[in-house]
């Protein structure tokens, strides 16, 4: 069984995150799976994850953690989530030794902080269930005779089988061997592939200004990616972080697929940065109108530490000034109804052009990738081509940080290896 040549009962390409789980579902349910894995190890990209402590889901419920991939990828997702809920990824881990818990930002980490023990426990099960995995056994070509597929590996290696999983993933992060292997195989099936760009990946800013404020975080804003005509993308309510080449943080690389995609095309966005999204522009003119009265006229800056948001560093601040085109050491009574207005729209939306991503080496995730209708998304088969299933980072799916990557390689690799156990051996075209 699993020797290269012999007819394979069920062939899956990629030992990481999804190749790993459907082979453990579709073993278990009764098929014989042999794994092809291009490096020397599995699950490069799990160890790597979540600053090598890996955000396996989150803690948000099926329906609501769908909603994060938008539109098209919620409609594609929902029947995945409910029937793998993040709360059974989280058991599923727990029931193969890997406690869990909860983390900010709704993120779910092995308790012990460590990303081998999630990669690890993964790997037990698949071969446990009987799954046989080939290390540096990277596929070079796939084909389809509408019967067999045949997919040959780097040593000129021929394997064979009726039923071939794809999950090799996307093409970020390429040092850990994901290097968008996937697509052109795709493509030359005839099947659309939406052109894959990085994602969740900090962005690039022209601004020298920008720059100055490296290593300044803030916590509670909202960040707007917004068009030159003032359409807004998306909004993301998370931290942001200022770095020496533009923005980071949750709220930035949630958004950096938008920027990827567009920059590549037209191009002049920015990202608004309202501070205080909780506050609105009344209660904000009111706060700086009482602090006028505070005795002493202290700067701006110091009076503001009053709000309920907390002070804003000083560099953040006078930043925010100067876009308002005030003096940064404007003091609390010195502002007259014009500067005040022109205050509140810069705390409001202090406007960062951004002109691009920091890239592939630095992306955690690829958007883009298989379009969705390509793809049953209750068993994860494509639709054209018999016996051929793609699951994980090659679907044309991307959802924001917080362990929902891993939730979505989990959840269509598990309906993959149900469909396949419940077709059983050899009957599936
Ligand atoms: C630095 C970093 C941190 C991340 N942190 C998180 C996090 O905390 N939480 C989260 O949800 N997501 C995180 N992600 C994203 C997450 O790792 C991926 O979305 C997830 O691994 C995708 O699973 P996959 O199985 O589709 O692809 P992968 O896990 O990338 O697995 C693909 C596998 O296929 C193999 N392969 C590639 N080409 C071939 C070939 N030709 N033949 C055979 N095998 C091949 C690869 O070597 C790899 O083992 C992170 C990503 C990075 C890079």
């Amino acid at each position: 069984m699993g020797a290269e040549g012999e007819l394979q009962d069920v062939l899956i390409l990629g030992a990481g995150a999804a190749g790993l789980w459907c082979a453990e579902v579709a073993a278990r349910g009764g098929r014989e799976v042999a794994v092809l894995e291009k490096v020397t190890r599995t699950g490069t990209k799990v160890l790597a994850s979540g600053g090598t402590r890996c955000n396996i889901t989150t803690t948000l419920g099926p329906e609501e953690a769908a909603r994060l991939f938008g539109a098209k990828g919620e409609r594609f997702l929902r029947a995945g989530f409910r029937n793998l809920p993040p709360a059974e990824v989280r058991e599923r881990f727990e029931g193969w030794g890997v406690p869990t818990e909860v983390a900010p930002l709704e993120k779910i980490f092995p308790s012990s902080g460590n990303a081998k023990d999630v990669r690890d426990a993964l790997e037990s099960a698949a071969r446990a269930a009987g799954a046989t995995i080939h290390l540096e056994a990277g596929a070079r070509s796939i084909e389809s005779d509408g019967d067999l597929w045949t997919v040959r590996t780097g040593d000129d290696r021929v394997w064979r089988s009726r039923t071939l999983v794809l999950a090799v993933g996307g093409k970020s992060y390429p040092k850990t061997g994901t290097t968008g292997d996937g697509y052109p195989w795709l493509e030359a099936l005839g099947l659309e592939v939406v052109t894959p760009v990085p994602a969740l990946v900090p962005l690039t800013s022209q601004e020298a200004w920008v720059h100055e404020l490296t290593g300044i975080a803030w916590q509670g804003g909202e960040a707007r990616l917004e068009r030159p005509d003032g359409r807004i993308l998306e909004r993301r309510r998370r931290p942001l972080m200022f770095t020496h080449r533009g923005l980071s943080g949750p709220a930035a690389m949630d958004l950096s697929h938008h920027v990827a995609r567009d920059s590549a095309t037209s191009g002049g966005l920015s990202v608004k940065v309202d501070f205080f999204p909780e506050l609105d522009r009344e209660r904000l003119r009111a706060a700086l109108v009482d602090a006028a009265g505070l005795p002493g006229a202290p700067r701006l800056q110091r009076a503001l530490g009053s709000l309920e948001t907390g002070p804003m560093p000083r560099r953040l601040f006078d930043a925010v000034a100067a876009s308002a085109s005030l003096p940064s050491d404007v003091a609390v009574n010195g502002l007259d109804r014009r500067m005040r207005h022109a205050l509140v729209e810069a705390m409001k939306g202090l406007s960062v052009p951004v002109r691009g991503t920091v890239g592939w080496d630095h992306a955690e995730v690829t958007a883009g990738g298989l379009a969705l209708r390509e793809v049953n998304p209750r068993t994860m088969a494509v639709n054209r081509c018999p016996g051929l299933f793609v699951v994980g980072e090659l679907l044309d799916l991307n959802g924001p940080i917080g362990g929902l990557s891993f939730q979505a390689a989990f959840a269509t690799a598990q309906l993959a290896g149900e469909a396949l156990a419940k077709s059983g051996r050899g009957s599936l075209d």
